[in-house]
């Protein structure tokens, strides 16, 4: 018997995170709260760890508003891998945002629109509803009920419908395609207990009865079906959403007034939704009507911003006033640069960030990493991406890693997991990395060679 319960879905994009799906956490002492040598994913970098440790507790003491905090250290030492793991530590579910600075610089957006939606991606909010569900037994449609659905979804959902016309109240759902597209790619069987939000209007996500049951704070096992049709009194069920996909699902999709030129428009482009100021504060308003209710509760996560010496005085004075705001996440910057220019202005400043926001920053240095840290933080990167290292290819890729980079040995791994298969094996050896690292050059590599390029240019000139 499978239960499937229909929920908002958050529209949380995919992030960047995959690169780091072997941290979990910061790695830190339960007691002393100092970084443990090798823990949580992590290796080394423990001085980091331990500061980045600070600023969480400063966080959750809430004694953090209005600042943020900066990354400094060389390319692939694990800044981004540090603000994730701040994130993790923080709390179940909290948005993580990364960016790269230059995404802010595009012929269509203006870059506080970028800047300003990735806050809102970055800032969580937990709402705690009260609902009632229907429950609904899965049956076989006669062949009056069957036809018109079997020429619309198609054969298979016409069998395998449907408790939702035994449901209570759940009339109006009874034609919603996104039910039927539900069921079909859940594969749900005759004699399967479904439960439909009440009220709902639409199937949202369908989810299976563990996670049903988790929403109630029960085990799977606990959870007894009532008799057909009765209705399900719930306890409380959790929803987390980010501001933006408030946005997303309030904003109107573009080119909906009526005139021609607006539907061209719309058969040329692919749909976009339109996110005003407007209705943004009005989100702001119903989201600080819930909180004051006690309805929902504000869950600030982490936006990563990546070379953040590429952002302009603009975005540095939006960003700072954007730091005021009550509903600012905690805002992490990494950089590799020194003393630079601030773009925008001819000035120098350290990072090349403004002096005055640079004096609200907590700065921590990441540092570059030993042979044997790249080594350990290759084995680990390797078991995550399932890629079996004979010992000597380990070695290899750590000496490769002590003269390039960290992130040139763990983008050398799949290449050479690639070679080893087309070589018949399970295993990559050394001559599997040595191949796949003539393939792909470093990035020192490839500045020396764009170097010597260069003067043989110039000398033939
Ligand atoms: P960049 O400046 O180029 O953006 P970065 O400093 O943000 O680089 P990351 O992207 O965090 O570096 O690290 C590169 C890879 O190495 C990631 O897969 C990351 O998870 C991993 N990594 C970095 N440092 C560590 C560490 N100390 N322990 C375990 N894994 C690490």
């Amino acid at each position: 018997m499978i239960f499937f319960y229909f929920q908002v879905k958050s529209t949380t994009r995919v992030q960047r995170v995959a690169a780091h799906s072997h941290v979990k956490g910061l790695g830190l002492h339960p007691e002393t709260q100092e970084a443990l040598p090798k823990a949580s994913g992590f290796v080394g970098q423990m001085k980091a760890r331990t500061s980045a440790g600070v600023i969480v507790d400063l966080v959750k003491m809430k004694n953090f508003a209005g600042r943020a905090v900066l990354f400094a250290g060389p390319p692939g030492t694990g800044k981004t891998a540090i603000a994730l793991a701040m994130a993790q530590e923080l709390g179940d579910k909290l948005p993580f945002c990364p960016m790269v600075a230059s995404e802010v610089f595009s012929n269509e957006v203006k870059k506080t629109e970028v800047l300003m939606e990735n806050f809102r991606r970055a800032i969580g909010l937990r709402i705690k509803e009260k609902k009632e569900v229907y429950e609904g037994e899965v049956t076989e449609l006669t062949p009056v009920e069957a036809e018109p659905l079997a020429a619309t979804y198609g054969k298979t959902i016409s069998h395998l419908l449907l408790g939702l016309k035994t449901c209570k109240g759940s009339k109006q759902l009874k034609l919603d395609p996104t039910i039927y597209d539900s069921i079909l790619k859940q594969r749900i069987e005759i004699g399967d207990v479904i439960y439909i939000e009440a009220n709902s209007g639409a199937a949202k996500r369908v989810g299976r009865c563990d996670a049903y049951a988790s929403e109630f704070d029960l085990e799977a096992d606990e959870f007894v079906p009532l008799p057909k049709g009765d209705v399900h009194k719930t306890k409380e069920v959790v929803q987390d959403v980010t501001l933006h996909d408030l946005d997303v699902a309030n904003a109107r999709p573009q080119g909906q007034r009526g005139d021609v030129s607006s539907i061209v428009g719309q058969l040329l482009k692919p749909k976009k939704t339109e996110i005003t100021d407007r209705l943004r504060a009005e989100i702001n308003k119903v989201v600080n009507e819930y909180i004051d209710q006690g309805i929902a509760e504000l869950m600030p996560g982490v936006l990563f911003i990546d070379e953040v010496h590429l952002l302009d005085l603009e975005c540095f004075t939006y960003l700072h006033r954007a730091l005021e705001s009550s509903m600012s996440p905690i805002v992490v910057f990494a950089t590799n640069r020194g003393i630079s220019v601030v773009r925008g202005t001819e000035e120098e400043s350290p990072h090349g960030i403004p002096r005055d926001l640079l004096d609200r920053l907590l700065i921590i240095v990441t540092e570059k990493y030993s042979r044997e840290n790249i080594r350990e933080i290759v084995t680990i990167r390797s078991e995550a991406e399932n890629v079996k290292l004979e010992s000597k290819a380990l070695d290899m890729l750590a000496d490769i890693g002590a003269r390039s980079s960290m992130r040139y040995v763990t983008q050398l791994l799949t290449p050479a997991k690639l070679i080893a298969h087309l070589n018949g094996k399970e295993s990559v050896s050394e001559t599997d990395v040595e191949e796949a690292s003539h393939l792909f050059i470093d990035a020192k590599t490839s500045a020396a060679s764009a170097r010597i390029a260069n003067q043989q240019a110039m000398d033939t000139s």
